[in-house]
């Protein structure tokens, strides 16, 4: 291990600029990289922290320190490891507090909304701790006089890439169900949101998870690049674009890891005439404007039927009007900016184009007057646009951000048609109080996460996954601690006499 920075003491407050290292092997570390990054406040367009970027070096100083601490973690008993587990949720419950405000500054996100998500953030450590307990094999007697039982093992080094929209969350979805089935991680977080990442694992060191089993390397894709080729990586998981996926994925590839991939999305929100109308409406204002439409699920595309159809759009445009956008301190803020001077320009791209091709614009185009100190913010208009046929761009790419379009349809075949077009099979909502067609809608439905009468609804017992352009694996319940483990076999003679095949014994039979 190398150039440790033992006088890195953060302060829990976003409000002053710090400088962060490292945290590897269990410690602060300098960090070999040339210049280290720094990071902008959505809010304001102003540096709020720098993080060193890492060097090659420093990524395979990290990997190794996982690799070493590997056997010592897989060979704690499963109660033990759960215990550590707990004592890190419980760190960040009395933390909860301070982290949101954290998050919020980092991400932008109104302080609402991450106090809300980060009130569940132990509910995932506390989960896979407990089901890990619960992990059981099968056994059988087979021909010959043979037992056969199922084994388990962890994968060993697991790479965690993170996106910015969740940065807390998503690391902690994967980290829970990695590190309670024995594997040790090396974690990039994004580049634009890194800094909660880096005091997570400074916590869990304070919970008393030995050193090297949570590793956090902070860069941006050429860090990325270079963890994923790292040869003590033996497990990959990103959630990211879907382009980043590919590569990854190409990567993993070569070297024959295998990988859970929770890519991009473009959620369609499917409102029947038989939905209660005022409630369908609030419900596709939380899907498409919280985190200003900046979740893999966000409600995007808005399909309503014919009957409902105006009176949805008018609705929706009256509440969308009444968002306060502003500064993501404030406890009454509810949409704050996007991540970044890029991402406002990608949507505002959007918005002219659609704005030029005579789409029937219905709400937002129009930045309120923000306060003096959130000029330089990265701030988008919530905006509707209706009557958006399938063919525009809007109905099909990935925006992220809070431009919805809002598309009739008369017929139930013609809703699923239009739901299932484009290459994702991420999220849907179906919105109806007709029970029988909610479900044949939904049997339909090219999704891995679907909600009916609700939307972003997210719990550790909820398996989350897509298909397609949307990635493969899953977060979240069973299968996202099996996907963590290997699963095997192991047969046990139980007979006398070996069958011995050179010396004419049978081994058949
Ligand atoms: P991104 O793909 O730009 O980055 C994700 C992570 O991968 C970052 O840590 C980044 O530095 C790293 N990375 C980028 N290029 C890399 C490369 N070539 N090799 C290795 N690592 C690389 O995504 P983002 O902009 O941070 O996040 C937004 C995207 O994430 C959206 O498409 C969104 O839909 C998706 N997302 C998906 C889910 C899900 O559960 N399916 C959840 C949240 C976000």
């Amino acid at each position: 291990m190398h150039a440790p920075a033992d006088s890195f003491d953060p302060v829990l407050d976003p409000g002053p600029f710090q400088s962060f290292p490292l945290h590897y092997g269990g410690q602060w570390q300098a960090g070999r990289g040339a210049v280290p990054r720094k990071v902008l406040r959505p809010a304001t367009g102003s540096p709020g922290w720098s993080v060193a970027e890492a060097s090659a070096e420093d990524v395979e100083a990290a990997c190794a320190a996982a690799a070493t601490s590997v056997a010592g973690w897989t060979a704690l008993d499963t109660d033990e490891r759960g215990r550590l587990l707990r004592g890190l949720a419980g760190i960040l419950r009395e933390r909860m507090p301070e982290l949101a405000e954290f998050e919020a500054a980092v991400t932008g996100r109104p302080i609402r909304e991450m106090r809300a998500q980060m009130g569940r953030i132990p509910e995932w450590f506390e989960y896979f701790a407990g089901i890990a307990l619960g992990l059981e094999g099968g056994s059988n007697r087979v021909k010959g006089g043979f037992l056969t039982y199922t084994r388990y093992r962890p994968h060993g080094v697991c790479a965690l890439l993170t996106p910015w929209n969740h940065p807390i969350l998503i690391l902690v979805k994967k980290m829970a169900a990695a590190l309670a089935a024995g594997n040790t991680v090396v974690v990039k977080p994004s580049e634009l949101a890194p800094v909660t990442s880096l005091l997570l694992a400074q916590w869990a060191v304070e919970a008393g998870i030995p050193a090297g089993v949570i590793n956090v390397v902070t860069g941006g894709p050429e860090t990325g690049a270079a963890l994923v080729a790292n040869t003590h990586v033996a497990h990959i998981d990103l959630t990211g674009g879907t382009t980043t996926g590919k590569i990854v994925a190409r990567a993993a590839a070569e070297r024959m890891v295998p990988c859970t991939l929770e890519l991009g999305g473009k959620t369609p929100i499917l409102v029947f005439d038989s939905a209660e109308l005022d409630e369908a409406v609030a419900g596709a204002l939380f899907a498409g404007f919280v985190a200003a439409g900046q979740t893999c699920v966000s409600g995007s595309r808005f399909l309503v039927q014919r009957g409902v159809y105006e009176a949805f759009v008018q609705k929706l445009a009256g509440r969308v009007a009444a968002l306060r956008q502003g500064d993501p301190a404030q406890a009454e803020t509810d949409i704050g900016p996007v991540i970044s001077a890029a991402s406002r320009d990608r949507c505002m791209g959007y918005f002219e184009r659609a704005r030029a091709s005579g789409a029937r614009l219905v709400a937002g185009g129009v930045l309120p007057e923000l306060p003096a100190h959130l000029v330089g913010g990265f701030f988008v208009p919530p905006t509707v646009f209706a009557d958006v046929p399938p063919d525009h761009e809007m109905f099909r790419d990935e925006i992220f951000g809070p431009v919805v379009s809002v598309t009739a349809f008369d017929t139930e075949d013609e809703a699923v048609r239009l739901a299932n077009a484009g290459p994702y099979a991420l999220g849907a909502s179906v919105w109806t109080r007709d029970i029988l067609l909610a479900h044949r809608v939904v049997d339909r439905l090219k999704a891995g996460v679907v909600w009916i009468n609700d939307h972003h609804k997210n719990d550790p017992r909820s398996i989350w996954g897509g298909s397609g352009e949307s990635g493969y694996g899953h977060e979240n319940g069973w299968d996202a601690l099996k996907g963590y483990l290997i699963k095997g076999s192991v047969t046990v003679r139980t007979t006398d006499s070996f069958g011995d095949w050179f010396a004419g014994g049978s081994r058949y039979g």
